[in-house]
Formats: structure tokens, C-alpha cells, sequence
């Protein structure tokens, strides 16, 4: 496994890859790697000859006010989880590899990224959008892992690489969960013993969501209402939003007829998590 700083050295490698005719799969990462990235990780690997994980925390889809400083690194940790993964290589340029001072080129898309996390985070996609279209440009990957722990992120992705033509599968993969039931997130490490504890409501939260529809309910308004009120009662958490929208599509619905995402963003004190289902 070898860990690559520049986009040239990447180019390089990949070109002698694709000289001897291998496949390559690509995931993208902001490092802090955890059991989530590690699963996306071994599926490139066993569905590609090469595999490629980005480790890079960019500045673009962070807002102003939000924890780019703060945001956890650790590069030799994340070396030794991406090795026992099985994968090539580490892709960890510094921003300005990536941003030169005369960078001045976008990706903004007009659809799926005003609702939900975009609401909040108005700059947000459109970092996240830049920096994957000069990622695939740079790797040039058959496939790309995403988890569907961002749920909106993954549809946004999808639909990017359609409209840009990027000639790439794009691969949703499961949210891998803590045995209590709390989606794995690089943030979760920001939480206190008590906070960590008071983390689970988004999981459960969901989960009554999820049985009430499971029971045949299917007014959305009524579910996002069950869901809130539990949100509530627990003293540290502050809803973000809480949203049931069709999915892939991610457009407002009154009732549910077809196949749903159920989203939250809540914050734990300071600490604003995500989670989702998708049924
Ligand atoms: P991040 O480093 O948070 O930008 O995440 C990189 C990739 O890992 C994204 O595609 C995420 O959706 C995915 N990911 C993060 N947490 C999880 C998780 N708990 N389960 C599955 N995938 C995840």
C-alpha cells in the first residue's frame, strides 16, 4: 500500500494500471477512517483489480462557521486500516495540490441538493460535487463506493455523474452501524461519554418511523410527527430537520407509495449527526 501526495504521481499510477488492462475502484474518503469507510473499501477491492481511497478533508464543502479546523486526521491509522482492507493505494494531497490560487471552476446542480442537508448547509454540494468531478478526473475509476450513510450525497453523485457523463458506476453500499444501533461517523468522536449515550435517538427515532410504516401507515406528516416528538424528549438533542422524501428523486411527499428516504440531521450538543433509512 503506498500513499500518494501529488496528482501527477496518482495519474502516473493509474495510467500503468490501465496499460495492463486492470480494473480500478475508487473511495472517496475525508479520512478518520472507520468500520463504515473499511466496508466500502472491501468491496472495491473484491470487485476491482486496483483500489484507490481518497483521504482528503475538503475545504470546499465546509461552511464558514462549520469544524474544517476540528475536523479529525490521522494519516498513519488510517494507512493501517486501508492496508488491512486490501487496498493500493492512498490518494492524500494537501488542499493546495488540489486548489491553486487561480481555482475558479464549479460544479452546481440545480436539482436534489436545495432540500434536506442542503438546507442548513447552503455550500455544502457543490464542495462536494467540485471535488468528486476532479477526483473521477484525476483516478478515472470503473467504480465508486459511496455509503448510504449520506444518503443525499449518494443521490446527488449518482445524478452528477449522468448529467457530467463520467462514464463510471456508481456503487451505493449499506450504513454500517455501533452494536447499539449509532451509524459509524468520523464525528462521533467529538461526542462526550453522555452525549455518546444520548446519540442513539437518532437510531431509534428512525426505527419507530420505520415500524409505523412497516404497520402501513403512510401519512408522512404523521411519522415525521412521531419521529420529532421522540427526538424531543432527549434533553441534549436539537432537530436539524427530519424529513421523509421519495427516493432517488428526493422531492416532497405527502403519502407513501412508493420507495421513501427517512433523513435526519440532529445535533448532540454541538455535534450535528446524520442518519437514514431507506425502505
Ligand atoms: P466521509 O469520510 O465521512 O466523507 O465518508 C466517506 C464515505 O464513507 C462516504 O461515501 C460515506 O457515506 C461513507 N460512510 C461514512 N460512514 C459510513 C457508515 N457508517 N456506513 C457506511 N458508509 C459510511
Amino acid at each position: 500500500m503506498i500513499i500518494i501526495k501529488t496528482i501527477e504521481e496518482l495519474r502516473e499510477l493509474v495510467k500503468g494500471w490501465k496499460r495492463e488492462g486492470l480494473s480500478v475502484g475508487f473511495v472517496p474518503t475525508m479520512g478518520y477512517l472507520h468500520e463504515g469507510h473499511k466496508s466500502l473499501i472491501i468491496r472495491s477491492v473484491a470487485e476491482n483489480d486496483k483500489t484507490i481511497v481518497s483521504d482528503f478533508v475538503n475545504p470546499m464543502q465546509f461552511g464558514p462557521t462549520e469544524d474544517l479546523n476540528t475536523y479529525p486526521r490521522d494519516l498513519d491509522r488510517d494507512a493501517e486500516l486501508v492496508t488491512e482492507a486490501g487496498a493500493d493505494a492512498i490518494f492524500n494531497p494537501e488542499p493546495e495540490e488540489m486548489y491553486t490560487d487561480s481555482f475558479s471552476s464549479y460544479v452546481d446542480m440545480t436539482t436534489l441538493t436545495g432540500g434536506l442537508c442542503g438546507k442548513t448547509r447552503p455550500i455544502h454540494f457543490r464542495g462536494v460535487c467540485t471535488v468528486l468531478a476532479k477526483l473521477f478526473n484525476i483516478v478515472t475509476p470503473d467504480k465508486a463506493y459511496f455509503g448510504q450513510k449520506d444518503a443525499q450525497q449518494l443521490a446527488v453523485v449518482k445524478h452528477m455523474v449522468e448529467d457530467l457523463n463520467f462514464g463510471l458506476e456508481i456503487v451505493g453500499c449499506p450504513i454500517i452501524r455501533e452494536e447499539d444501533g449509532l451509524a459509524k461517523s468520523s464525528r462521533n468522536t467529538y461526542l462526550s461519554k453522555e452525549e455518546r449515550e444520548a446519540a442513539l435517538i437518532l437510531s431509534k427515532s428512525l426505527k419507530l418511523g420505520s415500524d409505523m410504516m412497516e404497520a402501513g401507515e403512510k401519512d408522512v406528516q404523521k411519522i415525521v410527527q412521531v419521529i420529532k416528538e421522540n427526538i424531543e424528549k432527549e434533553p441534549l438533542a436539537k432537530i436539524d430537520y427530519v424529513e421523509i422524501v421519495s427516493w432517488p428523486e428526493l422531492e416532497e411527499v405527502s403519502e407513501i407509495t412508493g420507495t421513501v428516504l427517512c433523513a435526519m440531521a440532529v445535533y448532540i450538543g454541538k455535534t450535528r449527526l446524520i442518519d437514514n433509512i431507506i425502505r
